[in-house]
This record gives C-alpha cells, sequence and structure tokens, in this order.
C-alpha cells in the first residue's frame, strides 16, 4: 500500500497517510495528527503543493533537514 506525505498548514506537522490507490483518486483529506485539522496538503518530495510562492518559489523555509542544522537557533 502506498503511504502519502502530508503537511498541515495549520501548524506545519508532516506525517504520512496510508491509503489505496482508489481512495487516493476518490480524494482523501487525511486528519492532521497534532491538531486535528482538516487543513491538509500533499508534499511531493520536497516540493509542497501550495501556491502562492513570490518570491523564491514557494519553498518554504523552517526547520527541516534540508535546512541544515542550527537553523533553529
Ligand atoms: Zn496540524
Amino acid at each position: 500500500m502506498p503511504t502519502y506525505e502530508y503537511i498541515c498548514t495549520e501548524c506545519q506537522t508532516k506525517f504520512e497517510v496510508f491509503a489505496t490507490v482508489n481512495e487516493k483518486e476518490k480524494g482523501i483529506k487525511p486528519e492532521c495528527p497534532n491538531c486535528h485539522s482538516k487543513k491538509t496538503v500533499q508534499v511531493f518530495g520536497n516540493i509542497l503543493v501550495m501556491g502562492g510562492g513570490s518570491k523564491n518559489g514557494g519553498f518554504v523555509s523552517g526547520c527541516g533537514p534540508s535546512s541544515g542544522p542550527g537553523c533553529c537557533g
């Protein structure tokens, strides 16, 4: 069963969702395991599927693994 990576737009929690292709095609709207928000978007690799990035192509800065150590201060 494939897994899909999602991120919560409320609290930026990343989580994985198990779903069959069938379920995925119907459209799944997983709930954030942290804050139980339904405002979740799928992540494809390192690319966030979110519109509106004007400066740097929509890359979301943060404390992810690609941001390097110590970025949180
Ligand atoms: Zn959340």
